[in-house]
């Protein structure tokens, strides 16, 4: 865990890696030690901000935002929600830095820095929403999702950082290509309600009501 507090998964950072078997724990000695530099080495930086939900003809409105979330996911997701959070969360341009840095000297070594990055910036998602969580006690939140999930289009994203202020407050910029630079950062949606919501992006496994459902009782998910 760094001086900020984040703790990097390194289960994740090896998914991403494709490693499925590491009987002497080479890889993951190897993941740890980038993780620990990354750490230490980066801040992340982050913004949020709620809206009220609402309907639109063409998808759910996040009012006052100019964000609108086409498709059927953002639709199951916020069935329920009268507030959604926007959130964006960086890096920062110091990791493309070191990431070019360790690509010159040593290209495996890179490899496994580029999937600790994606294991750092979800570790810094996964903070922010424990920190919206305590700051709306009562309040159930929906699982995360993110453009690009889905049939949530990646170009939402154009949109969800306008909203966020994200290129002045994180110096994060949207390319033409929907694609954000610099490239390990995300943003995300979260929904805001007043009564407990399904785990329809992690599973039945993460699902607080999984002991009392009866979709699942019959064989199917609300993700389904
Ligand atoms: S199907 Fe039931 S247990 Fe599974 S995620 Fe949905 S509400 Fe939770």
């Amino acid at each position: 865990m760094g001086e900020n507090g984040i703790k990097l998964d390194i289960g994740e950072a090896l998914r991403y890696l494709g490693v499925k078997e590491d009987p002497e724990g080479t890889m993951a000695r190897a993941v740890e030690t980038e993780a620990d530099k990354l750490v230490r080495a980066l801040r992340p930086r982050y913004v949020y901000r709620l809206f009220p939900v609402g309907q639109g003809r063409s998808g759910v409105v996040l009012q006052g935002s100019g964000v609108t979330l086409p498709g059927s996911l953002a639709g199951r997701m916020l069935a329920q929600c009268d507030q959604a959070a926007l959130l964006a969360c960086t890096l920062g341009a110091r990791f493309e830095t070191m990431l070019r840095a360790a690509q010159a000297r040593d290209m495996a070594r890179a490899v496994i820095l580029d999937a600790c990055g994606s294991a750092l910036v979800e570790a810094c998602c996964d903070g922010l929403e424990r920190e919206i969580a305590s700051r709306y006690p009562g309040r159930y939140l929906t699982d995360r999702f993110s453009p690009g999930y889905g049939d949530l289009p990646l170009e939402t994203q154009d949109a969800i950082c306008t909203a966020l202020d994200a290129e002045r407050r994180l110096g994060v910029q949207v390319r033409s290509s929907h694609l954000m630079n610099p490239s390990k950062s995300v943003t995300a949606v979260i929904g805001l309600a007043d009564a407990p919501q399904p785990a329809r992006v992690r599973g039945c496994a993460y699902c607080s009501l999984a002991g009392s459902c009866s979709i699942r009782e019959g064989g199917k998910s609300c993700a389904d």
